[in-house]
């Protein structure tokens, strides 16, 4: 059976970041593209199936660095996984799956969930059980006792604690490692800015990931326990809420991601407490997210490495949240065309996942959008996909 398909005659923006190429052609093979080229340069291939895609524009999927697929984004997110069985989280997390490719995601990162079920969902869309875009899971957080996390983590102290915790982790089949430098919004009784681990207790546990060939992420938002986590030789940083000069300085030498989820305070702040959220969030949320978005545009301008990530699952921040967050990067600061880079490309370099996914190039896996309108100049178009193809497939 012939599965060569050629898609010509759209503008291509191919996530690397170079201008837009119009009329192009990319020939793809089973789930892989195997050509790019100019349309005019196309020779005969009647043999092939050709799909025409003359007037719109094609980029890489959407690649989200933060997200709880087994969260569901209320006013209350734990309250509901507090109260339900693993059958029914996981069912919830299948259905979240697919809401989160039929929005453009077509691979994310998974940073917490309960009990190993972002595992499992994992296994069950790279057995092609059920559909949804692939994904990299975290297993549970590691979170000192009572820390950030603690309700669905696994709570370790010391660092004899966090490295044990990191193995079971990583030997549960874990492709990443989340620890808690510091507090957060959804946690009651836990403050943003105060540091939770040591950089003692993140250095063992991230050394254990470096081992096993895994990248590792943390949780940080005030700027001690940002600067504990870089020291103890974090890959990425979620949140960031409270970010200096000293910190762009440490990520840029040490070549450290930024995940600001700018989406997530944004959405508890506007559905506050009459949507049903604690009203300890609310308040978190609306004391911070100024310094977040003044901590995102500094870190921009700094030349800090910047991937997307939503933190969906967090409330009224809802599964498929990922253009929302391109609009408010762009909104704070970023260029367009950075923005989407940094959506593609940025995501795939910060989960490691970059030989293979990222940009359109040949090689790489065929994971794309087809758009109705340029996304450099009107971002909107994010919102109403004309077609989503993950694997060389249509969704
Ligand atoms: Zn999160």
């Amino acid at each position: 059976m012939n599965t060569t398909t050629i898609y010509k005659g759209f503008t291509l923006i191919d996530g690397t970041g170079s201008e837009p190429i119009k009329d192009s052609y990319m020939m793809v093979k089973d789930d892989k593209i195997i050509k790019i080229g100019k349309t005019s340069n196309l020779t005969n291939n009647s043999n092939y199936k050709t799909v025409d895609l003359s007037g719109k524009f094609v980029m890489p999927g959407l690649i989200n660095s933060h997200v709880h697929i087994t969260m569901e984004p209320v006013g209350n997110p734990f309250a509901v996984l507090s109260n339900e069985s693993d059958a029914m989280t996981s069912l919830r997390g299948a259905a979240n799956l697919k809401k989160t490719l039929n929005s453009g995601t077509t691979f994310f990162r998974d940073l917490g969930g309960p009990d190993g079920i972002d595992i499992d969902l994992r296994n069950a869309v790279n057995k092609k059980i059920i559909e949804g875009p692939e994904f990299l899971a975290s297993g549970k957080v590691i979170c000192m006792t009572g820390g950030h996390g603690w309700m669905s983590g696994r709570e370790a102290d010391g660092p004899v604690e966090t490295r044990k915790a990191a193995r079971e982790q990583l030997k549960a089949g874990a492709d990443v490692i989340k620890v808690m430098a510091t507090g957060g919004v959804m946690t009651e009784g836990v403050e943003p800015g105060s540091p939770q681990f040591t950089t003692e207790e993140m250095t063992t546990a991230i050394e254990e990931a470096h081992k096993a060939g895994k990248k590792t992420a943390t949780h940080a938002q005030g700027t001690t326990g940002i600067k504990n986590a870089i020291n103890a030789g974090i890959d990425s940083i979620e949140h960031g809420f409270y970010l200096d000069d000293e910190i762009f300085h440490m990520m840029k030498e040490k070549g450290v991601f930024l995940v600001a989820t700018l989406v997530a305070p944004y959405f508890i702040v506007k559905n506050g407490k009459d949507g049903g959220i604690p009203e300890y969030a609310v308040k978190k949320a609306t004391n911070t997210m100024e310094a977040h978005k003044e901590s995102f545009k500094k870190a921009y301008k700094a030349g800090v490495k910047i991937a997307m990530g939503t933190d969906s699952g967090t409330p009224y921040n809802f599964h498929g949240s990922a253009p929302h967050e391109v609009k408010l990067m762009i909104e704070y600061g970023m260029k367009p065309m950075d923005a989407l880079v940094a959506s593609t490309k940025g995501s795939a370099e910060c989960l490691g996942i970059d030989s293979n996914y990222g940009t359109i190039e040949k090689d790489k896996f065929a994971d794309f959008l087809v758009l109705d309108k340029n996304p450099i100049e009107n971002i909107e178009t994010l919102f109403n996909i004309d077609s989503i193809y993950k694997l060389g497939k249509k969704v």
